[in-house]
């Protein structure tokens, strides 16, 4: 039955999200404070008849208001089915079949998976005991792209500015700059784009913005490389809906979100505060998230979920610091919410401490 499918897809097990049913979905750091009422508004006021034509290639007010936003000139973004859809279509862009992807590892899970699919060689490289970057190892295969996650998915972890810097002068290719949780630290990305003609910084909607289910991520990088890019995303990706949506995100909205982004900073700290009186060791975190390191992680879950909270089990990660070589590479991943959702998460999860350790 596989027979004509490419081999790399043989037995391919397509991704899926668990149910969460009633709970709070702390398991995709998705944001607990909702869609921005601006985008909101611009989805009711939209005329659904209008849905019976194509949206248009390039959809030029999304376009200008990512522009603005990242202090750029229109010609330097594609926007995407989710950043998900530009990491992939990057990969197609910079990286011929056969040459190398350099990462550090543990990252974003669809990183290794669109590598296969695309026919590259996956360099993984542990991240540090200090959670910095291992650049030397990273670059020693002279990768076709390095793909650097800031704040990181799942450590939560942020590279230092040097480490990004000393990656973009020492890559003999594409660097691609995932910034997924941007607005949550100072992420240096858009800022950079002038001095390094080969960096592709990447962010999503679907995250601070809270539009994770109308699918809209982007990528800001040289306007010389933007044809081959949108040439590989192919068209029609952003639909109608999303971009009015995402239009009024980043303008009426752009307030609320960056009031919300900087609401969630603050609560990681009293979090991870919390948790670490109660005996538990999260990782320094520069995202919505945090990582909890947890060598029961599934069954605490298991029981955390029963009581009304979901949150992402991790598996085999490597012993990079102490606390997750303690664990033996289990760890949880929370996301951060407003402060009394994390009041009654902390009241189910703090008895859980002995059984993380
Ligand atoms: N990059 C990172 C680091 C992520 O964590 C995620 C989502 N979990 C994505 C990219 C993809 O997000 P989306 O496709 O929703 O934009």
């Amino acid at each position: 039955m596989n027979e004509p499918v490419r081999a790399v897809l043989r037995g391919a097990k397509p991704y899926a999200t668990a149910d969460v049913g009633a709970a709070v979905d702390l398991s995709d750091n998705t944001s607990l404070w909702g869609p921005p009422p601006a985008a909101v508004d611009a989805l009711r006021a939209l005329d659904a008849s209008a849905f019976a034509r194509y949206p248009a290639i390039p959809p030029a007010e999304l376009y200008r208001a990512l522009a603005d936003y990242a202090g750029v000139s229109t010609d330097m973004i594609v926007a995407g089915c989710g950043s998900d859809d530009l990491i992939d279509g990057a990969m197609r862009t910079f990286a011929e079949p056969g040459s190398t992807i350099a990462f550090s590892t543990p990252t974003f899970s669809m990183v290794p998976a669109f590598a296969a699919i695309n026919g590259l060689r996956a360099h993984a490289v542990p991240f540090r005991t200090d959670l910095d970057l291992d650049i030397d190892r990273l670059l020693e295969p002279r990768p076709s792209i390095v793909y650097l996650c800031s704040p990181n998915n799942p450590t939560a972890s942020a590279a230092p500015l040097a480490t990004i810097e000393r990656v973009l002068d020492e890559t003999p290719g594409v660097v691609i700059l995932d910034e997924a949780y941007g607005e949550f630290t100072a992420a240096p990305g858009f800022g950079l784009l002038a001095r390094h003609p080969r960096l592709v910084v990447l962010r999503t909607l679907s995250k601070a913005f809270g539009l994770a289910g109308l699918r809209i991520g982007y990528a800001v990088l040289d306007a010389a490389l933007v044809p081959a890019l949108e040439t590989v995303r192919g068209p029609y990706k952003v639909n109608a809906a999303a971009v009015a949506a995402a239009t009024a995100a980043l303008t009426a909205g752009r307030d609320w979100v960056q009031a919300r982004a900087a609401e969630a900073a603050g609560i990681r700290v009293r979090l991870a505060e919390r948790l670490a009186a109660v005996g538990f060791s999260p990782l320094p975190s520069a995202a919505n998230f945090l990582c909890v390191p947890c060598a029961n992680a599934a069954a605490v879950a298991a029981r955390v979920r029963d009581r009304g909270f979901a949150l992402r089990v991790l598996r085999d990660l490597p012993p990079i610091t102490p606390a997750l070589a303690a664990s033996r590479g289990a760890a949880l991943r929370i996301a951060v919410g407003p402060w009394p959702v994390m009041a009654r998460l902390l009241d189910e999860l703090e008895p859980e401490a002995a059984a993380c350790a």
